[in-house]
């Protein structure tokens, strides 16, 4: 057991954790970052479709304030997207000055033809769903990858210590005061405990909630579970997005790029049905109308060949496009479907995707608690509302990133090292001992597998009360049954059957609070549609819900809606 001290620990390695990182370590501060996972196999990785900023002359930011205000059905807390939409391109641009490598304008022979009026050379835009101009920058279809290892070269030149493959068990709090973490070397299986006068979290969200997902096995809202067991609220837990695209039947993502492409999405009976749904936008309806419409042909019995999937079809975009705007989404068809958009659709249907609940924080992602910062997926700055825009969330991991690193680092300015309570490293052994010695009838699989089946099936895209209550019962019943689980013990180096049975009581306490708050939102907005309540009732919903551990309960409370410019109206696309 060693105690290391730094003025920042940063849990998190993403991309929300690594620019917080950079910027506080500009700013002076002694920043080191634990992370579960090598910083480039973090989720952000995945990302594929782009990033969103106003860059273009002929765009404005009142455009993309209010497409992201729409998006969000108006829970979206207004200052806060102004500021993130207002620092996107200077955040690109930074990007770009980091060595991220955009696609540019007038690259490839597939474009060659374009009208380029004057903007060859400068970074290209794609259209992304719910927006009223081509304002997504990417690379390629793998636009994550590449900002996350352009990211990460600057950590090392920034010289941050990176705690890599280091499993964060808890937050250390005495007298409403962060004071640290500790975390499990998961190369010894030995615990630590980190001192530190900022904790920021940067955990990502919480995917692994539901059976089907386009989440890494890895995004398990350890970062909520840890605040929230320490009485920190967690805010709009109900707002879970269901990406329209995920491939069958993995659930894999097909980027929204596709669409942005003009990929049409095709019924069993060789429908365009969003004309029925979205007539205006057709496929680059927002991600939850889409989901929804996807969903609903489904159980309509209209899907293909009468299975539970529609067609993505991408065959007149030509092969030279595909190749060089999405050779990814054509790789992942093939090694995960056996299908080659160039010749076949590729088979689709909705997968759970993000998380726009999380720890609430203000514009600089300071919490509640003293000391406790957060940004990225495990936060709730409230940019997203009831539903984000495609694009809007990398954008969000460098926004906010950045400013709650150079937060954190005013923050330890002056500030003593809090005090731990006694023992506590000590304590946190015993508990990991004793999981590692525990010799139930119960299965850590078997428990995660159920969870999130039930999750899924409902509370999932369409949600009642009756099937919202079933599954809220047997997640607190799992909860009990995991007091009896199994684990073979072994060598403490690489316990990964440790690290999956600590990540379940990270689901499974997430999992309950969606349920918890999903049941008690009696109206539908955004992601969260109700069908025993299928109108938006801004009289009595236009608030954020926040909901608070209390011993064994869970508390509900509200906050209300930052509304400056524009005041709620109908959505329709
Ligand atoms: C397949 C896919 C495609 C996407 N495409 C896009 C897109 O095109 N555009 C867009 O805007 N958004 C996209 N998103 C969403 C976006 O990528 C994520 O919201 C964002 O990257 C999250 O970044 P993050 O830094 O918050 O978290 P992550 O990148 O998920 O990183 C979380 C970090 O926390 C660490 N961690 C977690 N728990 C612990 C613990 N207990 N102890 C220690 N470390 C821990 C992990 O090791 C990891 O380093 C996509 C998401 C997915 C899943």
């Amino acid at each position: 057991m060693t105690v290391f001290t730094h003025d920042v620990v940063i849990v998190g390695a993403g991309l929300a954790g690594m620019r917080a990182a950079i910027e506080a370590s500009r700013q002076g501060a002694d920043v080191a970052i634990v992370s579960k996972l090598h910083p480039v196999r973090s989720h952000s990785v995945a990302a594929q479709g782009g990033i969103n900023a106003v860059i273009n002359p002929e765009d404005t930011i009142k455009d993309h304030e209010f497409d992201t205000v729409k998006g969000s059905d108006y829970l979206g807390d207004q200052d806060r997207i102004e500021v993130l939409i207002a620092e996107a391109p200077m955040n690109i641009y930074e990007l770009e000055h980091m060595g991220a490598a955009f696609s540019m304008v007038g690259e490839g022979e597939a474009l060659a033809q374009r009208h380029f009026e004057g903007r060859l050379g400068t970074i290209d835009q794609r259209p992304f769903g719910g927006q009223n101009f081509p304002r997504t920058c990417f690379i390629q279809d793998r636009t994550g990858q590449a900002l996350l290892h352009t990211m990460y070269e600057n950590l090392l030149r920034q010289g941050v210590m990176v705690y890599e493959e280091y499993y964060t068990t808890r937050l250390v709090v005495k007298d409403g005061v962060v004071g640290g973490v500790v975390a499990l070397d998961q190369r010894t299986g030995e615990l630590h405990l980190f001192r530190a006068k900022a904790v920021l979290l940067a955990t990502g969200g919480y995917g692994r909630v539901f059976s089907v997902t386009s989440n890494a096995m890895d995004v398990t809202g350890d970062g909520m579970a840890m605040a929230f067991r320490e009485g920190v609220p967690l805010e709009d837990m109900e707002f879970v997005q269901f990406h329209p695209t995920g491939l069958y039947p993995t659930g894999i993502l097909v980027t929204e790029g596709a669409r942005g492409e003009g990929a049409y999405i095709v019924n069993g009976k060789g429908e365009r049905f969003m004309s029925r749904y979205a007539a205006g936008k057709m496929e680059l309806a927002p991600r939850d109308v889409v989901a929804r419409a996807i969903q609903t042909e489904i159980e309509e019995g209209r899907g293909v060949k009468g299975r539970p999937y529609v067609d993505l079809d991408l065959r007149h975009l030509g092969c030279a496009k595909i190749q060089e705007r999405l050779p990814q989404i054509r790789e992942l068809g093939i090694n995960f479907a056996a299908v080659d958009c160039l010749t076949q659709p590729l088979p689709i249907r909705p997968t759970a995707h993000y998380s726009m609940g999380g720890v609430p924080t203000d514009v600089n992602g300071a919490s509640t608690l003293k000391g406790l910062f957060a940004a990225g997926e495990c936060s709730c700055i409230s940019v997203h509302g009831a539903n984000r825009l495609g694009g809007n969330s990398l954008l969000e991991t460098v926004v906010f990133g950045r400013r709650a690193g150079m937060a954190a680092a005013a923050f330890v300015k002056g500030t003593a090292l809090p005090e731990v309570p006694a023992g506590v490293l000590e304590t946190e052994k015993k508990r990991i001992g004793a999981l590692l010695d525990a010799r139930g009838p119960e299965s850590v699989p078997r428990i995660r597998e159920e969870l999130q089946t039930v999750m899924f099936d409902k509370v999932g895209i369409y949600r009642t009360e009756g099937p919202m209550k079933e599954a809220l019962a047997k997640a607190r019943e799992l909860k009990k049954r995991y007091k009896d689980i199994h684990l073979s013990g072994g060598s403490l180096v690489f316990n990964t059957e440790l690290i999956e049975a600590l990540e379940l009581q990270s689901l499974l306490e997430v999992a309950e609070v969606i349920a918890l708050c999903a049941i008690n939102r009696t109206e539908s907005r955004g992601s969260h549609f109700r069908r025993d309540f299928p109108k938006r009732d801004d009289q009595n919903w236009l608030k954020h819900t926040l909901a608070r551990r209390k011993g064994d309960d869970i508390v509900l409370d509200y906050k209300p809606v930052a509304i400056t410019k524009y005041p709620p109206q109908e959505r329709k696309y």
